[in-house]
């Protein structure tokens, strides 16, 4: 690329003091990354600058609000909104925002959803995998879907910790010398997959054709699968259902901490350039891999202007 595309990395989280003290201590993070999350002014833009990020969509890192009770969600979650607002008016042209939610109390996450977007000009909310042990498909949250629907902007679907019972009957014996395995190693991603493939069973899709789903990581895996998913429930016993389809209609990917070329070729021929977007994953990822990796791929330049910036332009509304 010899003019400089413009670049928009949308899986880029940050910490909030007043809601990390929320978090249980088994959540605490290495002090390096610790600063980095914290810091949304000149570290946080030197970095992006030096990789040549134009724009950061700031989203609290895991497990944001949805670790939070039904009694507190919806204070802590507003004054999160707020300061983030506050964040993302510093730098206007260099940041925006998604919301996080308080699920535990889905008619007031929905409400969110709503001022958030309209008052504060959020790009729509970011959910960390299971709230209070239940999967986001269950009917209780809905009204959540049901306005990011009417309101026109994207659930991004980021994973966050697996259920205690997998833990402990999947990894526990293996998390003393590799706690990443828990995590983006694989805990994650089986999560989220299955947060995905439960989202597109639940009939949710059906009742709010305009709802729009990300899935970071290059689809947690989903676009691999499609083909064999697809297959195997239309096999006889199970009900009428073009998973394939729903997948490609609904789910947008980014390319967030996998810069994998085998990986985007399958994205790109199970659902095409327009549905991917590229993001980082940052701090947990450093932003010089990932846009060294968009820069060498061959790809028409057309195509990577969609991924580094005219797809999520289009999808959530910048600019
Ligand atoms: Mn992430």
């Amino acid at each position: 690329m010899n003019k400089k595309n413009k670049i928009i990395a949308i899986e880029e989280h940050y910490f909030d003091p007043d809601l990390t003290k929320h978090f249980s201590k088994g959540d605490s993070l290495p002090i390096e990354l610790q600063k980095q999350l914290e810091d949304v002014d000149e570290l946080r833009l030197k970095e992006m600058d030096d990789a040549g990020v134009d724009v950061q969509v700031l989203s609290h890192a895991p497990p944001a609000t949805q670790c939070l009770g039904v009694d507190s969600a919806a204070t802590i979650a507003k004054n999160t909104n707020d300061r983030l607002a506050e964040i993302v008016r510093t730098h206007p042209d260099r940041f925006a925002g998604f919301a996080a939610l308080p699920t535990a109390d889905p008619k007031a996450a929905a409400k969110e959803l709503e001022r958030t977007v309209n008052d504060l000009g959020f790009k729509g909310a970011m959910i960390h995998g299971l709230t209070n042990n239940v999967f986001f498909d269950d009917k209780r949250f809905w009204p959540i879907f049901e306005r990011a629907a009417s309101l026109d902007v994207p659930i991004y679907l980021h994973p966050g910790p697996p259920h205690p019972e997998v833990v402990k009957a999947y990894y526990q014996d293996y998390l003393d010398d590799y706690p990443g395995l828990l995590t983006a190693a694989w805990g994650y991603t089986v999560e989220t997959a299955t947060a995905g493939i439960r989202l597109i069973l639940s009939g949710v899709l059906e009742k709010y054709p305009e709802l729009k789903i990300i899935l970071g990581h290059l689809g947690e895996g989903l676009p691999f699968l499609l083909w064999r998913i697809d297959q195997a429930l239309s096999r006889p016993g199970n009900k009428p259902l073009s998973f394939r389809d729903m997948f490609s209609e609904h789910f947008f990917v980014t390319t967030s901490g996998n810069f994998s070329d085998p990986a985007l070729l399958c994205c790109l021929q199970e659902i095409g350039a327009d549905r991917i977007l590229f993001s980082v994953d940052w701090p947990f990822v450093p932003n010089n891999p990932g846009v060294d990796w968009m820069e060498s791929l061959q790809l028409s330049n057309d195509d990577k202007i969609k991924i580094l910036s005219g797809n999520a332009t289009k999808l959530l509304k910048l600019g």
